[in-house]
């Protein structure tokens, strides 16, 4: 197994040749919130899964879903008319988790880059129904990760994710992340941090005309490009930004929807509601590649009334609304509920968010630390704390493979450790991951 890793598998973002590294390990059982690999090293799962697994490994509902699926009725289509009875379900069950948002209609997709383009490609054509054809920009956040569609990647904000694909889509800009501990304003204040970024928001609008943009994409929480949770006036600014000038309010939620910020979405956390909203990941908690965009009531409407027949929507998968991947969205968003794990979030969070800053008291590699809102977080490593100078390479492995000896599975992006346990875990699950990095950065 551990040749053929390196030799016959390229692993996603990464070189080929990192693919020897260890870890990351093969991985070969799932139990609670652990997770086994091939030399039997059982460990904490702090990244769950890739932000997705907020309900441990062993959810017996939608395994038993999954397999009740499996036998009645593996796969049909719904494609113009044809469609299948969970999905018609799971539509209505999210309409009802939605309802306070003003989001009351499901296009289901296959996963996060595929709800990131149908939000995109919605947007213009609801620009386009209207009679505004020369809505066709996006704006998004520099270091927001949107996926590696091209429409998605040609709003990822981090330039390692768009240049090796160039050209990609004109017409997309990037506007300063809400980020306190680097930003091109020298600004470490949260609030007045933000204010500087929408004013930025604002002259990026009217430098490129508003009749000119279609949708401001960004994520409520920004994840993979290192945990950056801006202040909570920023997203109800951007929001009224963009209804000023009529662009559409995209949230990708594909990380922080059901629970992961301790609300049931990142917008209704900072109170906030967005015209059209991507969600994958946690919808099928890593049993299904699954996806869903919700679409507000108001944008709905448009497409709804058209009569001109640009209302057509020319998209779709053939994975669209899976039954099995519906039928175990259903057991999970049943359980989430059940088990109450976006109030588990907001808890255990704020306990992990503390004992993380507590640990840079103690070392001197931890340039910055993020979250404090709900179960994502993230620690910025630098070789030295005045200059904040990235930590090199090699001293961040260190940390995470001292981290996994110490039995906890951690996430290594770029100078950044970021964690996303299962929203299930315990106090004791929290004091040990805060006790296995403690180790890592202490072999440094
Ligand atoms: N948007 C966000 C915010 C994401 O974090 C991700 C994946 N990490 C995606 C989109 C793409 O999702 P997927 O990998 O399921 O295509």
């Amino acid at each position: 197994l551990k040749e053929n890793n390196a030799k016959r598998l390229w692993h996603p973002m990464a070189h080929p040749a990192e693919s020897l590294a260890s870890p990351p390990d093969i991985i070969v059982e799932g139990e609670g919130v652990e997770i086994v690999d091939v030399d039997g090293h059982r460990l904490l799962d702090a990244v769950g899964g890739l932000w997705n697994v907020n309900l441990g490994y062993s959810c017996e509902p939608v395994k038993k879903a999954i397999a009740a699926q499996l036998d009645r009725l593996p796969y049909y289509s719904i494609f113009r008319g044809t469609t299948n009875d969970n999905v018609i379900e799971l539509s209505e069950m999210l309409a009802e988790f939605f309802a306070p948002d003003g989001l009351s209609r499901a296009f289901f997709t296959s996963g996060g880059s595929d709800s990131v383009e149908i939000a995109l490609r919605l947007a213009r054509q609801y620009h386009k129904i209207r009679g505004e054809a020369g809505r066709v920009k996006f704006l998004s956040l520099k270091k927001g990760y949107h996926g590696t569609h091209t429409l998605g990647a040609s709003v990822n904000g981090n330039s390692n994710f768009r240049t090796q694909y160039e050209p990609l889509m004109p017409g997309c800009f990037h506007t300063p992340a809400p980020y306190t501990y680097r930003n091109p304003f020298n600004e470490s204040d949260p609030e007045r941090l933000a204010q500087l970024c929408l004013a930025a928001v604002e002259d990026e609008i009217k430098f490129q005309d508003p009749s000119t943009i279609a949708a401001f994409i960004m994520e409520p929480v920004l994840g993979a490009g290192g945990v950056i949770p801006p202040h909570k006036s920023f997203m109800p600014g951007l929001r009224a930004i963009c209804s000023k000038y009529g662009i559409l309010l995209i949230a990708d939620e594909v990380i922080t929807a059901f629970g992961r910020t301790g609300s049931w979405t990142g917008s209704r956390h900072w109170g906030v509601q967005p015209d059209l909203l991507c969600s994958a990941k946690a919808i099928t908690n890593g049993y299904f590649p699954f996806g869903a965009v919700m679409v507000s009531d108001a944008v709905a409407e448009v497409f709804e009334k058209d009569t001109s027949g640009k209302g057509a929507i020319g998209s779709g998968y053939t994975y669209s609304g899976h039954p099995v991947g519906a039928a175990a969205a259903i057991a999970c968003l049943k359980e989430t509920e059940r088990l109450q794990v976006a109030t588990n979030a907001a808890s255990r969070g704020d306990e992990l968010f503390a004992g993380l800053q507590a640990l840079m008291t103690k070392h001197g590699a931890i340039g910055d630390v993020r979250g404090g809102e709900g179960l994502m977080c993230a620690l910025e490593l630098v070789s030295d704390r005045g200059s904040k100078a990235p930590i090199d390479k090699k001293s961040i492995g260190k940390v995470h493979r001292v981290t996994y000896e110490a039995g906890v599975m951690v996430r290594v992006s770029g100078n950044n450790i970021i964690l996303s346990p299962p929203l299930i875990i315990t106090a004791t699950d929290v004091a040990k991951i805060l006790s296995a990095l403690d180790a890592g950065l202490a072999a440094l």
